[in-house]
């Protein structure tokens, strides 16, 4: 997927070309995607799912989908169904290659046993806090634990009982035997096994051990004859670690090597599993899937494509240092999709009543309208208009600002695909609210007629109300009012209370009562819109994608 040929080819694409032109794994690329299943996708999983499989494709290699599912107490399978899901649906398939490293419990443990009889790992009896003291800091080394030089024989046996649940959770570990004066902190006789009583969604009470991800992550990579193991910079400085597993688990070479790239960050948006969930269990959103969310199934109910999330994911490209993504690009690339294939419509999300007084009472008529200006091959549909329309409240002003360009008394303004009309009065109620409008038109001025072409400054879109269907429009704005990294840091404390606005009593034309599940449009002068899968045969409700100021492309310009 990332074969955009202006895109210019990143640093891990060297590096495989390289390994590609010295025969190290001959013509192997082989990748892998590996989600640990505690919660749903994000956008940030997107990048790395679009690099790993997009590798794949671009070398005609191979991408494995694998459930990182070490830690029993966070997991679920409806993580499970909905990560491949969201994996699907963006485009992409690992065929019969569907792994869980739990599949490997069994040879994660003897790859353990081994290495305790190498003289390389042993049980350690200090308790979390005593750990933390003798691990020394980045400035001093750390002291070596009292249990390191356990004999192998009684190492093997503990190990055993530890398997076989005799001890409670937290009280002995599994270590590894590198070096407590290693500059890098992961190396100090880090922790492999621990004790976790816990059920485990796929293998039950099984095991009451679990391998830390430093040590099953490279054997599990191993064991699936990955080349090229693709993370976030975080895991830089784990990966002499990584080698040294395999190394010590004596896994002939050539062995996965692990390639560290730069997580994607978006303004205004929190990303992570942790947070996300605390969203969703404290009620601030509907769900996971909540339109306002940054997950993938949360985009894609908004509206969103799986081809404007890989068209982003293409051009963030892919970095070696961290930065924030501005996420007016990602609305940027919903919004040129959308263009391209979204069907033009009208409807008013705040209605306002308008007569036309010489318009013949009783008549409709059947007006042509272009579905897509982008695209003559979309056809064009038909739009019913007559003496009663509604127009938006905020398209009318009875006493009109400078450069107020829409309906105020005695101005006229153009109905889109229609005529010109005037306002010749308004109706107030008793209290002196608005309650209508009366207008006249001029018959002359039908769109795409001869005289079509008279020329007034402002063009509103309009519905006609006997014809109208209600519709529900649900508007969005981004979860954080702040877009700092902070406020996603203190993100509970920044939620934007105006994040969604409900219009439940909007016109829309008659043509998008055939409206379905998975359609988006245009609604002219409003932006975007998808069908919500809250819509039902009563009722359609649509979700805003996007709106149609583009910030994004418009600095590109200035710049
Ligand atoms: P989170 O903190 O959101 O749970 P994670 O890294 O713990 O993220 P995993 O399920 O372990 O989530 O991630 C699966 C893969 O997706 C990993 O290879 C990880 O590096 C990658 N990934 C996660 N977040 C991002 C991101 N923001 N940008 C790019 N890749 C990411
Ligand atoms: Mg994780």
């Amino acid at each position: 997927m990332s074969t955009n040929p202006i895109i210019p080819s990143n640093f891990i694409q060297n590096m495989i070309d390289e390994d590609l032109r010295n025969q190290k794994y001959g013509e192997k690329v082989h990748t892998r995607f590996p989600p640990e299943p505690n919660g749903y996708l994000h956008i940030g999983h997107a990048k790395s799912i679009c690099l790993n499989f997009g590798l794949a494709r671009q070398y005609q290699g191979l991408c494995n989908l694998r459930f990182d599912d070490t830690n029993p107490v966070k997991e679920d399978v409806e993580y499970v169904e909905s990560i491949q899901e969201d994996v699907k649906w963006l485009g992409f398939d690992w065929d019969d290659r569907m792994y869980y490293a739990s599949d490997y419990f069994e040879k994660l443990y003897d790859c353990a046993v081994y290495l305790i009889q190498q003289g390389r790992a042993f049980v350690c009896d200090l308790t979390a806090q005593q750990m933390r003291e003798y691990r020394g800091t980045l400035t001093e080394p750390g002291k070596e634990s009292p249990y390191r030089n356990r004999s192998a024989a009684e190492n093997l046996e503990l190990f055993e009982r530890m398997k076989a649940g005799e001890f409670p959770d937290g009280s002995r570990v599994l270590r590894a035997k590198i070096d407590m004066a290693s500059p890098n902190l992961n190396m100090r006789d880090p922790v492999l096994y621990r004790i976790s009583h816990s059920t485990h969604h796929r293998t039950g009470d099984q095991w009451c051990i679990y391998p830390m991800y430093d040590y099953a992550h490279p054997i599990s990579d191993a064991l699936e004859n990955i080349t090229h193991s693709i993370c976030t910079l975080e895991f830089e400085d784990h990966r002499p670690l990584y080698d040294w597993v395999l190394e010590a688990c004596d896994f002939p070479a050539p062995r996965p090597q692990q390639i560290e790239f730069a997580r994607l960050n978006l303004n205004n948006t929190v990303m992570s599993k942790r947070k996300l969930r605390l969203l969703v269990e404290g009620g601030h959103v509907s769900g996971w899937d909540d339109p306002r969310m940054p997950t993938i199934s949360g985009l894609r109910r908004r509206g969103y494509t799986p081809e404007a999330i890989r068209d982003f994911c293409d051009r963030i490209g892919v970095a070696k240092s961290n930065s924030t993504v501005d996420i007016a690009m990602l609305e940027h690339c919903i919004r040129e999709d959308l263009n391209k294939r979204a069907a033009r419509a009208m409807v008013v999300l705040r209605p306002l009543k308008l007569v036309i007084e010489n318009y013949p009472e009783g008549q409709i008529e059947e007006l042509v309208a272009e579905n897509n200006p982008e695209d003559e091959s979309m056809g064009t549909r038909t739009i019913p208009f007559g003496r009663e329309i509604y127009i938006e409240q905020d398209d009318f002003m009875e006493v009109p600002v400078k450069k107020f360009f829409r309906l105020a008394p005695g101005q006229e303004v153009r109905l889109k695909h229609a005529y010109i009309i005037k306002c010749e009065s308004v109706v107030k109620d008793e209290a002196g609210n608005l309650v209508e409008i009366r207008c006249s038109y001029d018959p002359e001025t039908k769109s795409g007629g001869a005289n079509s072409g008279r020329k007034v400054k402002g063009t509103l879109h309009w519905v006609c109300a006997a014809k109208a269907v209600k519709a529900e429009v649900r508007l969005y704005d981004y979860l954080l009012t702040d877009e700092s990294e902070e406020a996603a840091e203190d993100f509970l404390a920044n939620l934007n209370p105006n994040s969604l606005e409900t219009i439940s009593d909007c016109m829309a034309e008659p043509s998008l009562a055939e409206a379905k599940l998975g359609n988006r449009y245009q609604f002219l002068r409003q932006g975007y819109f998808a069908v919500d899968p809250d819509a039902s045969p009563e009722k359609i409700v649509f979700n805003r994608v996007v709106g149609l100021r583009d910030s994004w492309a418009k600095a590109q310009k200035s710049s």
